[in-house]
């Protein structure tokens, strides 16, 4: 790609003190040069966000979100720009590519309504107590590489909207979709008020414990997540913290196995599996068990596995070398312990390629049960008795999402009410909303994002308690 990438400094588009290449997952070749910056850049970033807040927070809710509406058109306007390169870095299919964008312009637009208004929470003879809600300051935007542009957005609304400024930073196996973000960013906003640096790992310590920064937006793994968690704790930041998953499907007999062997296999696969709420681990009752491991079969080898870029593509590559030998660990090890039902054999080819893999009848303590694998490999498992089914699907650190399915929607809601997780869906899968909230459980994370809930995350409530002056 002949296209030049840089950061964005104070308004600013500028050369990174290095450079580093970003690879295709499809082919391991190189997309193109990132920008790589230094500890110095860092600090000018997050000192031009510092100097830009005093004017941005000043301004009213409706200027700002004419901003972000702004960024939305913008990022319409070049939307099949935006979804080849995704696609490019990141791996996956060009449809899924242009579906993340557009969602993020709902997501911009979304926010670009929503509002923290003062609420009084009071009014009793002489006494008024309002809640006022402020901005923060500087946030640190951190964002992994599976949805690299719609996890940026998350952020970037409500930070805009309540009237803080940002540095950015993205994953440094898919940073290149947020610096073209950044170039129209550029022409848009105010200088300083949004900024983009990018690493190779290096900068993340630096960001988050810089005393500049009041809080710390950050998705990816539970063990940054833990990390990003410690160095905020001097400076008692806020953070946000939304983490990995283990997130079971519970499918109750009374579903047609076909039906939920098709819900399961796209929530489990889009992305390559590389989803936080992807269905991670399948629990089906004994009565359609064998019908639904032939069902979920059929699919897994229907899959077109190929590079996102071409037509027709269902299924991409795993994002990055690193993941592709976590995947295949935990596949080889799933291999010998389970019933392989499709899948299982890495093709011998460039790009990291993991054809959907199902593997039945694996023991509760198998890694591919236990951990989360973020791939396209997906162990079914048979359950019985709906107490034992629950207890199984509590049984793990994580809790960020699950899904229950069954014709009786009241019994499902019943099932779902004790699952142990952020979110639970009933009947549908990944029906994330930007005006819901959306949180994980237990080692999933900490603090909404979306919603009214992850707006507020974005502010600091003040308590005015007033009484008329006692003059005796
Ligand atoms: P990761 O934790 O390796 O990296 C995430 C980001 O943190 C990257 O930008 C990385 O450069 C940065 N980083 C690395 N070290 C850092 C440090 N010491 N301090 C600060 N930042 C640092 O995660 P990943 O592998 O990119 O993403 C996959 C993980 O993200 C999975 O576990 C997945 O479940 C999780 N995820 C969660 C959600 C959610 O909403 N809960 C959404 C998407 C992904």
């Amino acid at each position: 790609m002949d296209k030049t990438f840089k950061l964005l400094i104070n308004g600013r588009q500028v050369e990174g003190a290095t450079s580093f290449d970003v690879l295709n997952p499809a082919s391991e070749e190189v997309v193109a040069a990132c920008p790589k910056a230094d500890r110095a850049q860092l600090d000018q970033a997050i000192a031009a966000a510092k100097a830009a807040f005093p004017a941005w927070s000043a301004r009213s809710y409706e200027d700002r979100a004419a901003y972000v509406l702004r960024l939305a058109d913008a990022l319409m306007e070049r939307k099949d720009e935006f979804a080849r390169l995704l696609t490019a870095e990141q791996g996956k299919p060009l449809h899924q590519a242009e579906y993340e964008i557009i969602g993020s312009t709902f997501v911009l637009r979304a926010f670009a309504e929503m509002r923290a208004p003062e609420k009084i929470m009071r009014q009793d003879g002489g006494n008024t107590v309002i809640e006022h809600r402020t901005p923060l300051g500087v946030v640190a935007a951190i964002t992994p590489w599976n949805f690299p542009v719609i996890l940026l957005m998350n952020k970037l609304g409500p930070c805009l909207v309540t009237g803080n400024c940002m540095v950015a930073k993205p994953a440094p196996t898919t940073p290149l979709t947020t610096l073209l973000f950044a170039e129209l960013a550029a022409e848009i906003l105010p200088a300083g008020v949004f900024n983009v640096i990018c690493d190779q790992n290096e900068l993340g310590g630096a960001l988050t414990s810089h005393p500049d920064i009041a809080k710390i937006a950050f998705t990816g793994s539970t063990g940054t997540g833990s990390k990003v968690m410690a160095s905020a704790a001097d400076g008692i930041k806020r953070v946000t913290l939304e983490l990995g998953g283990n997130d079971a499907a519970i499918v109750m007999g009374d579903v047609p196995p076909d039906v939920a062997a098709a819900k399961v296999f796209q929530g489990a696969m889009m992305n390559a599996g590389q989803i936080c709420v992807a269905i991670k681990r399948a629990y089906v009752h004994e009565s359609i068990y064998e019908e639904f491991c032939a069902s979920i079969a059929k699919l897994a080898e229907a899959a077109v596995v190929d590079d996102g870029s071409k037509q027709g593509v269902t299924i991409g590559p795993v994002q990055n070398r690193m993941q592709y030998e976590k995947v295949k660990g935990l596949l080889e090890d799933a291999v010998a312990q389970g019933r392989v039902l499709a899948g299982g054999q890495l093709p011998d080819r460039p790009g990291y390629f993991i054809p959907p893999t199902i593997i039945a009848d694996l023991p509760d303590d198998a890694p591919l049960v236990r951990e989360e694998q973020f791939g396209p490999v997906l162990p079914v498992l048979k359950f019985s008795e709906v107490d034992d089914v629950v207890a199984r699907a509590n049984d793990s650190e994580y809790g960020l999402a699950g899904t229950v399915w069954s014709r009786d929607t009241q019994a499902a809601m019943d099932i779902a009410r004790r699952v142990d997780a952020g979110t639970v869906w009933v009947n549908q899968h990944l029906a994330i909303d930007a005006t819901l909230p959306f949180r994980g459980s237990k080692k999933s994370g900490l603090g909404a994002e979306l919603g009214q809930a992850g707006l507020h995350e974005y502010t600091q409530a003040h308590i005015i308690n007033a009484v008329e002056l006692a003059l005796d």
